[in-house]
């Protein structure tokens, strides 16, 4: 598969959407009154063949051990820029106000943030004329063709990675301790944009490692895992879909 891509700049990556940030971005976004959401999913640890955790290394990476009740899991939590509407950089003529100091997500985009996701054009926001095969190359099967893109983007997977103590350390701070149940949504936590500077500014100083597990609450909008984790011994708990949490099925309400 090849894909070739040329930015129109029709400004529509810059609306509505949520923006994955460093923990350094996420303190300069808070800085500037602009709200940062947490969104944190539960993933179980599965046994392997070879007695060890079975996630696989990406999953691993991206998350810290935690408990749920007398379940080992693993929590994986992503700052991201909120904002509904246009991002509030955004100036008229759909250029970027804040373009060199953007973060490295819009520097990216449409690449996808995760690995290992088979790439979907279609899911993307860019207009059909972004994508003539007269524009420069921008993928060759799994190969990101631009080198740029492809060095900000493998920063910015290996920061989320190096992040993750301190991701840890935020939760605890903020007291937040639910996630949804990995691969059917996320939980959102809207900190008031202060309150997050202030804790991000004080993790950047500098912290200790949290000591022991805490433990999570895993939240789900379906009857059916809702027991099925209960059953596992989880402390778990059933939402609905809205401002905290993005559900990707129906609600299954008990
Ligand atoms: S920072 Fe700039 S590029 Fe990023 S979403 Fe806002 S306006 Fe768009
Ligand atoms: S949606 Fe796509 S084409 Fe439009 S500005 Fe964003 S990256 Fe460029």
């Amino acid at each position: 598969m090849t894909l070739h891509f040329s930015c129109t700049q029709c400004g529509r990556c810059c609306h509505d959407l949520r923006l994955s940030l460093s923990a350094e971005e996420a303190a300069v976004w808070t800085g500037n009154g602009h709200t940062v959401q947490i969104l944190s999913e539960a993933l179980p640890v599965l046994p392997s063949a070879s007695g060890g955790a079975g996630e696989d290394d990406f999953n691993l990476g991206r998350s810290f051990a935690a408990r749920s009740g007398g379940m080992p899991i693993r929590i994986a939590a992503t700052l991201v820029a909120y904002h509904v509407g246009a991002c509030p950089h955004l100036l008229p003529d759909m250029r970027c106000g804040n373009y060199a100091a953007r973060p490295r997500i819009c520097r990216i985009y449409p690449l996808d943030r995760l690995p290992g996701i088979r790439f979907d054009a279609r899911a993307k926001v860019c207009p059909p004329e972004a994508w003539l095969e007269s524009h420069p190359l921008l993928m060759s099967g799994e190969r990101i063709a631009e080198d740029e893109a492809a060095l900000v983007l493998a920063a910015h997977r290996e920061t989320a990675r190096r992040e993750v103590p301190l991701m840890e350390a935020l939760c605890r701070k903020l007291g937040i301790s639910a996630a949804a149940f990995a691969n059917e949504g996320l939980a959102v936590h809207t900190p008031e944009p202060a309150t997050l500077h202030s804790a991000l500014r004080e993790l950047a100083a500098g912290f200790a490692p949290p000591e022991g597990l805490a433990n999570w609450t895993i939240l789900t909008n379906r009857a059916p895992t809702l027991a099925m984790l209960t059953e596992a011994g989880c402390d778990a708990g059933i939402v609905t879909r809205g401002a905290g949490y993005l559900g990707s099925f129906a609600d299954e309400p008990v």
